[in-house]
């Protein structure tokens, strides 16, 4: 595990300063669906910070039992606006927001506890429509919803691009998320300050990193195939 993780985090060093960005520039979330909280006590003591899960039941279970532990988590899969509630309890970070609705859930989930709940916007940017995500064509009206929730903070994108054998391929996406961040930004949407992209995976990481990602959600190469 620690060999593994060493690797993953030389390769994005060696990515980040081969773009010509700033050294500490882009972050790891382990994603760590269906692994174990043993396991993920084995990637702390290797150097991961952050987690990244799909799924609120199984990720409340490691977050009771690695309480304590120096490390952030963010959930980084679909997000139902019934399980709002607990998402706002346990997450540092949502990075799969893609309707006003879940918005609204969210924002009124914090106001009751008193947070300020950071989260990205999920773009579907190939359009495919088994896809979830807010289409780019939708995003700046999402976005301007938002703006009025005084209880979220928009941090930035995410973006999934299709399945491809070839990192190669991923690149057009997050291409084109960087430039849609880049639009919105010129349009000084009151209180939209977006700093983070958050793309890039086990097989296409750092050619994320040459296109803008300021988070990188790595599974496979940290932990192995999922069973
Ligand atoms: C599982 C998952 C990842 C990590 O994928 P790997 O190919 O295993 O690195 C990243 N993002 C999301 C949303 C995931 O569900």
């Amino acid at each position: 595990m620690k060999d593994r993780i060493d690797r993953i985090i030389s390769r994005i060093d060696k990515a980040v300063i081969g773009s010509g960005r700033k050294p500490g520039s882009v972050r790891l979330v382990a994603a760590s669906k269906a692994i174990s909280a043993q396991q993920l006590r084995l990637a702390i003591d290797a150097g991961v910070e952050i987690f990244g899960e799909n799924y609120v039941q199984e990720a409340i279970q490691k977050i009771e039992a690695l309480k304590g532990m120096p490390i952030h988590w963010h959930f980084i899969g679909h997000l139902q606006s019934k399980k709002a509630k607990y998402a706002v309890r346990h997450f540092d970070l949502i990075h799969t927001v893609d309707t006003i609705k879940v918005a609204f859930a969210l924002n009124q989930e914090a106001k009751k506890i008193n947070k300020i709940q950071d989260i990205l916007i999920q773009v579907n940017v190939s359009g495919e429509s088994t896809k979830s995500g807010v289409s780019i064509d939708c995003v700046l009206s999402l976005i301007k919803g938002i703006s009025s929730l005084e209880n979220l903070c928009l941090r930035g994108l995410m973006t999934m691009p299709p399945y491809a054998d070839d990192p190669e391929q991923s690149r057009p996406y997050f291409k084109a998320l960087a430039e849609l961040k880049a639009s919105i930004d010129r349009q000084s949407i009151p209180h939209i300050f977006m700093n983070e992209l958050s793309m890039g995976m086990t097989d296409d990481f750092e050619t994320a990193i040459a296109e803008g990602a300021t988070m990188v959600r790595v599974g496979t190469a940290i932990f192995g195939e999922r069973g």
